[in-house]
């Protein structure tokens, strides 16, 4: 177990002995300098997307069960769940059907983000700092999605919800709609099915 508070939601909620998800070392609290993004594409009881960015050595995460969009027009639902080692970023494979989270995951984008807000002064505000108060913006760098996205809290409590959008910008396009049309793993090009098929990457 890391220590209180490092990871422990993520760590209740899985066995390590049968999922073959990442356990997390709490080395890459320090270590991790690199902003990171990554969504996975999963499979579970629901099929969503799960948004995740390193900030502060975790990856912050959230379900998105539309995934995201393209359109700065379209506000994408994000529930937040528990934050996620840094190695999850690479996790891409079959969760057994009786663990938490049980179904496929696959590494539908991935790359790095730049923070993007600034305050009055035109200093950035530390993403830590965004998310407590429930509005971040920032670029992302990624294979499928580029450009500027920001989240939002609509509500707090045990009824915790943000939405996710596509800031207007030069990559807007409320034409293309990667959700549906780009349906490969960056990481390995497998699609959904193979992945099922084969399990972890290799
Ligand atoms: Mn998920």
């Amino acid at each position: 177990m890391g220590k209180k508070g490092f990871l422990e939601k993520y760590h209740e909620k899985r066995d390590f002995d049968i999922s073959s998800e990442p356990f997390g070392d709490e080395k890459h609290k320090k270590d991790s300098e690199k902003q990171i993004f990554v969504i996975q594409k999963h499979d579970a009881s629901r099929l969503h997307f799960d948004f995740r960015l390193l900030v502060d050595g975790v990856l912050k995460s959230w379900a998105v069960p539309k995934g995201p969009s393209t359109d700065p027009d379209e506000k994408r639902l994000a529930v937040p769940t528990e934050d996620h080692p840094v190695e999850y970023a690479d996790f891409e494979g079959v969760i057994p059907e009786d663990q938490y989270g049980g179904g496929t995951v696959m590494v539908w984008d991935a790359g790095t983000y730049e923070n993007d807000k600034k305050d009055d002064d035109g200093n950035l505000i530390p993403m830590e700092e965004q998310l407590k108060n429930g509005h971040s913006t920032f670029i992302l760098n990624g294979k499928k999605l580029k450009g500027g996205y920001t989240l939002i809290r609509t509500s707090k409590g045990d009824d915790e919800k943000w939405f996710l959008k596509k800031v207007k910008d030069e990559e807007a396009d409320a034409r293309r709609n990667p959700v549906n049309t780009e349906n490969k793993s960056v990481l390995t090009g497998r699609t959904m099915k193979q992945i099922e098929k084969e399990g972890n990457k290799k």
